[in-house]
């Protein structure tokens, strides 16, 4: 975790510079007033707030799988990335079984040119798939993943030394399923808290988990992945089949939002390990932005992910939804969660995007606030069942952070 803040400084003082290049001087930007940096975070242990303004937000997938795992369909990458870029995501994490290869993606996944040709923002990834649990690793460029499939049955703290070695980005997957990352999750930047909605227990199960990491003071950051093993219909693949996830379990189902400084997977990466990122039931569902305002002066200090000292004054909170499928005819519902528990449920009214609310973190003590929404489901005709499957779980932030420990 220590590597995650020491990239964020360094990248910050190139956005500090670029901020300071780009800013509009009057304060606001698309309708988001923001004042810089809050005057109360000490600054000095705590990693510098980046701008709430200057980048883009990115929707992608952070594992699926293709026909490079032997338990998947024969879907080639192009035809999976022709869907996701069809239904609007922009990068997209190919996560195939390193097993399957006895850990040597570079020579399968990796080297088809559709991963090469492929016009989405790709990362480089493949499912760690270990007796211990599966993982992902994200980069932005090749790495030694022989190295970590070779690692897989060493000692933690091992493993969390190499993956420091090797650079990457090391997320843990399906927290809460029978395959559940059985390793420590100091050595991880990020958790699947929301996968397929074909497994909706598993996932609430695998937000108790992320809360319990939460409350141990470890700032790691939730995405989800739908884990598709069977893209769209193709050849053999028939309703009655077992294995027809298709129409339930496809790319976007669900989506991952980052905030990204620029189109790159670094900037992927980066906005994923500062916690920058929301979740969405899909790529249409309305996406949720969290800010808060530190000194009630109307102006967002922070967003989801980012880190600061609490002065023991009230807070204001708010929570926007984003996107062209938000409803105008049901409201949708907000629960604020802090320290594993609801602090309170409020509503977005039909018509209405945006809610706010106050609180005081306290001074002494480590404090985190995110928010799920509930609501109506944006259908998402390409995969028709998802809709039906995800219940009324529209989206979740990452949490803002008071006064936890960087180091960690
Ligand atoms: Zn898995
Ligand atoms: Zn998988």
């Amino acid at each position: 975790m220590v590597s995650r803040f020491l990239r964020a400084g360094i990248l910050c003082c190139i956005a500090a510079v670029v901020l300071s290049a780009c800013s509009s001087g009057d304060g606001t930007h698309n309708g988001l007033a923001i004042d810089g940096p809050p005057t109360d975070n000490t600054g000095s242990i705590y990693p510098p707030i980046e701008s709430l303004t200057e980048g883009q937000w990115l929707a992608g997938d952070l594992h699926v799988h293709s026909e490079h795992s032997n338990d998947s369909t024969l879907n080639p990458i192009a035809k999976i990335t022709a869907l996701a870029g069809e239904v609007g995501l922009q990068y997209l994490a190919i996560s195939d079984h390193d097993n399957h290869v006895a850990g040597d993606v570079a020579s399968h996944t990796w080297a088809d040119s559709d991963f090469k040709n492929s016009p989405l923002i790709m990362l480089h990834s493949a499912e760690w798939t270990t007796h211990r649990g599966h993982g992902n690793p994200f980069s932005a460029v090749p790495y030694d993943h022989q190295r970590l499939y070779d690692a897989r049955d060493n000692y933690d703290v091992e493993i969390g030394a190499l993956v420091k070695e090797l650079g990457v980005h090391l997320s843990a997957n399906h927290p809460a399923a029978s395959d559940h990352f059985g390793f420590s999750y100091d050595m991880v930047d990020s958790m699947e808290v929301w996968g397929s909605a074909i497994w909706a227990d598993d996932n609430k199960r695998a937000v108790a988990i992320w809360d319990d990491m939460l409350k141990s003071g470890r700032a790691i950051t939730a995405r989800g992945g739908s884990d598709s093993h069977h893209g769209y219909p193709g050849e053999g693949e028939t309703p009655s089949s077992s294995s027809y996830q298709a129409p339930a379990n496809n790319v976007g189902t669900p989506t991952t939002w980052v905030f990204a400084t620029e189109w790159s997977a670094q900037s992927v990466i980066h906005a994923l390990d500062n916690g920058r990122a929301s979740v969405s039931s899909n790529p249409y569902a309305p996406r949720v932005v969290f800010y808060a305002d530190l000194d009630a002066d109307g102006e967002q200090d922070m967003m989801m992910g980012d880190h600061a000292g609490a002065s023991g004054e009230p807070v204001n909170f708010r929570v926007d939804l984003v996107g062209g499928g938000l409803s105008d005819s049901t409201p949708y519902t907000v629960k604020v969660i802090t320290d594993g528990y609801t602090l309170m449920e409020l509503s977005i009214p039909p018509g209405q995007s945006s809610v706010s609310f106050t609180d005081t973190p306290p001074a002494d003590q480590r404090k985190y606030y995110r928010v799920e929404i509930t609501g109506q489901q944006t259908d998402f005709p390409e995969v028709p069942i998802s809709t039906a499957l995800s219940g009324n779980m529209i989206a979740l932030s990452n949490p803002i952070y008071f006064n936890f420990d960087p180091a960690f």
